[in-house]
């Protein structure tokens, strides 16, 4: 498939969207103008791939929503070359939009075909982040700590072993709650270690699922 101008205008178009609805954020806007979200659906949809709606990516997942993607990304506040960590790989349009903005990205996904399909996908985009396939409950320790963690996908709770993976001064932002509705969380960890976790609204994500498959 085709990335041509038509794209970029809806994807610039999509930007200023976000935008109206309270992304302001120029790094995050810039990185929805430039990620070509219809290359990251499945081919049927792609006349939806610039509307602000989540859609359906097969396995029983979906893309995030635009404006949740943007709003997450925002939230997270990524300075340059930021290391950060993502639960809940999916499409791989979440993994661009981090690489978009300047952050170093480590991905994981449980579902085995999705983690193939969507490894393919963005190497052919020429983005490489670094991609596991596993539990994303586990974190990845080895290639630790890092000053970001981002969940996207609904957590029934603050999971352990991700909050000892975070760095002091770091940031994770994870939708807390179960199935229809979580309460976008950001915690963050000061130099001595504490936590300290803030509200942000309430969103929809598929859930988080211990194990892999
Ligand atoms: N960030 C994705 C959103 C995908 S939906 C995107 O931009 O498309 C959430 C994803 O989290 C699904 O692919 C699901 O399989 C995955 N997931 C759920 N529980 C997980 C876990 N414990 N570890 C890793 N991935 C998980």
């Amino acid at each position: 498939m085709e990335d041509g101008y038509h794209h970029k205008g809806l994807r610039q178009k999509l930007a200023k969207e976000l935008e109206s609805k309270g992304i302001a954020n120029q790094l995050v806007l810039n990185a929805i103008a430039s990620v070509p979200r219809h290359l990251f659906i499945p081919m049927g949809l792609s006349n939806l791939a610039y509307k602000d709606q989540a859609l359906p990516i097969g396995n029983d997942q979906t893309i995030s929503q635009p404006y949740t993607v943007a709003f997450q990304t925002q939230l997270l506040d990524i300075q340059k070359g930021c290391k950060v960590l993502e639960i809940g790989t999916g499409s791989g349009y979440q993994a661009a939009v981090l690489l978009e903005t300047g952050a170093r990205v480590f991905t994981i996904e449980r579902i085995k075909d999705l983690y193939n399909q969507t490894r393919t996908l963005l190497n052919s985009l020429n983005y490489f982040p670094t991609m596991f396939y596993g539990d994303g409950y586990e974190g990845k320790p080895t290639y630790g700590p890092y000053d970001r963690i981002l969940i996207t996908a609904a957590a029934p709770e603050i999971p352990e072993k991700l909050i000892q993976q975070l760095k002091p001064g770091g940031k994770m932002v994870i939708p807390l709650g179960k199935q229809d509705s979580q309460t976008m969380t950001l915690i963050e960890k000061n130099m001595e270690g504490q936590l300290k976790s803030s509200t942000h609204g309430l969103f929809a994500f598929v859930p988080m699922i211990k194990g892999n498959i």
